[in-house]
């Protein structure tokens, strides 16, 4: 190890940065936010750096450096200054006083550096290359960003705020160990960062009382939108439950690329739906997410997009809900915004479309039911899903009910995957530009004049 890792309470403590530019005012930033009383000393003052001062936050010291100014009580001092002889000066002074002192990259005289920092306070995670390549801890940081729920923060300062309170209930150190390991393996930390810390605090504190985390461990159900298929379109938060996930209910659309993303020894279930052939009935796929949670365990129901946009997303969970199962929904980008974006053609746009409509083109009994004469508007976008095999039945309705024959028509299939496709026709031509191309599934029908918009627009060639 080149430096030695510490987190340093600089609560009220001086400290002095040489400089009035810009490094100088991210560094005093971060210094104050660690609580500091801090001084610049510069003959000059940047914009950034002025406005603390007129606030109040720093004390500005007029002039040039003098080693007179590195005396005790200053805990620490940062040199800012563009000027190399001066950092030297500024780091001599310091070592001769026994003061801390960093010159913003220059190792060489700098007895400490400062690392990158992922700030989900109480939590921080401080990243060092050791100098080397700075580069490299900000891209390590970046990821460690994505990784790292926000709602961290939260969960550590309630750890710390029921910490004496644990201490006097459990007052062996393992025993209290176990019971926080069960706190957080299980659905709490997921409360937490949706938000629900309150109530979170409410039972770990019962749980206290009676010593027992075991009656925390509750299952629960993440309905899940996993998007259009192409991985890089998942959430964080899809990813992270994806992670964590104790068993995985996924149908078809849910494709093989992110499928590869869940956690290696969850229990996969497929519960795959293709139109006419349910591998299992909606009910037993409610029924069995109740069970499964009821077990204990932390259950991923995956589906494709979003899970409340013609995803019956809202039929699981009303039964999770009268089973009285916690249970969390999380959105995904629906295809229609998938195909959209990745088949450059905006759903909505100031010269073609003025509104756009999400429909089904799904049977009932046998039919296509749909609102016709609201589908007709010549400035409205419209977006079948489900609808490749009634599209000849649909493009004729909606001629029949008013909207041109010429208006353009895209087929998109595998949406923003490696495989999609995008066919081009109009409403008269859709049936034979079916039979053509021949569409694999999942596809979708975007109807309207921003379809023109496609020759100029894509970009995924
Ligand atoms: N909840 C999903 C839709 C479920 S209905 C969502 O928000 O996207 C299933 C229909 O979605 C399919 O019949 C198809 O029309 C559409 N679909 C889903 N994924 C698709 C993709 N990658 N490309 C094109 N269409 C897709």
């Amino acid at each position: 190890m080149d430096y030695f890792p510490l987190f340093l309470d600089l609560q009220q403590e001086n400290c002095l940065i040489v400089g009035g530019g810009e490094i100088a005012l991210r560094k005093a930033r971060l210094l104050l936010a660690a609580g500091a009383h801090i001084t610049v000393l510069s003959p000059t003052l940047d914009e950034g750096l002025q406005e603390l001062a007129s606030t109040g936050q720093i004390v500005w010291q007029e002039g040039m450096f003098d080693p007179a100014w590195i005396r005790q009580p200053l805990r620490l001092v940062i040199a800012a200054t563009d000027e190399p002889a001066i950092n030297a000066a500024v780091f001599a002074s310091c070592e001769a006083a026994g003061i801390l002192v960093n010159a913003v990259d220059d190792p060489a005289h700098s007895r400490f550096i400062t690392p990158a920092i992922i700030d989900r306070s109480p939590l921080v995670i401080a990243l060092s290359t050791g100098g080397g390549v700075p580069v490299l801890a900000r891209q390590l940081r970046a990821q460690l960003e994505a990784l790292v729920p926000h709602g961290y923060g939260d969960l550590a300062r309630l750890g710390r705020e029921l910490r004496a309170l644990s201490k006097e209930k459990l007052p062996d150190p393992a025993a209290r160990r176990h019971f926080w390991e069960q706190i957080l393996s299980g659905p709490l930390p997921d409360r937490v960062f949706a938000g629900d810390t309150a109530a979170v605090r409410a039972e770990i504190i019962a749980a206290l009382n009676v010593a027992d985390a075991g009656q925390l461990k509750r299952g629960a159900v993440y309905l899940v939108g996993s998007g259009p298929g192409n991985p890089d379109l998942l959430t964080f938060r899809a990813l992270r439950l994806m992670q964590q996930a104790d068993v995985v209910l996924y149908d078809n659309l849910v494709s093989h690329d992110i499928m590869e993303l869940v956690r290696r020894d969850a229990e996969r279930v497929y519960v795959g739906k293709k139109a006419n052939n349910h591998a299992l009935p909606q009910e037993d796929i409610n029924r069995l997410l109740v069970k499964l949670a009821q077990e204990g365990r932390k259950v991923l129901r995956l589906k494709g997009g979003d899970p409340f946009i013609f995803g019956r997303g809202g039929e699981e969970i009303a039964e999770l809900a009268a089973a009285g199962i916690d249970f969390e929904v999380v959105p995904g980008i629906t295809s229609a915004a998938g195909a959209s974006c990745y088949a450059g053609i905006p759903l909505t746009h100031r010269d073609y479309a003025q509104s756009v409509t999400f429909v089904t083109g799904h049977r009932r009994d046998g039919e296509v039911e749909l609102d016709w004469p609201r589908l007709v508007n010549p400035s409205e976008t419209v977006v079948v899903y489900m609808g490749v095999a009634q599209a000849p039945k649909i493009s004729a309705q909606l001629i029949a009910h008013g909207r041109a024959a010429d208006t353009p028509v895209a087929i998109v299939a595998n949406a923003t995957r490696a495989n999609q496709q995008v066919v081009i026709t109009t409403l008269a031509g859709v049936a034979e530009a079916l039979t053509s191309a021949s569409i694999k599934p999942p596809a979708l029908i975007i109807i309207g004049d921003v379809v023109r918009l496609h020759a100029q627009l894509n970009w995924r060639h």
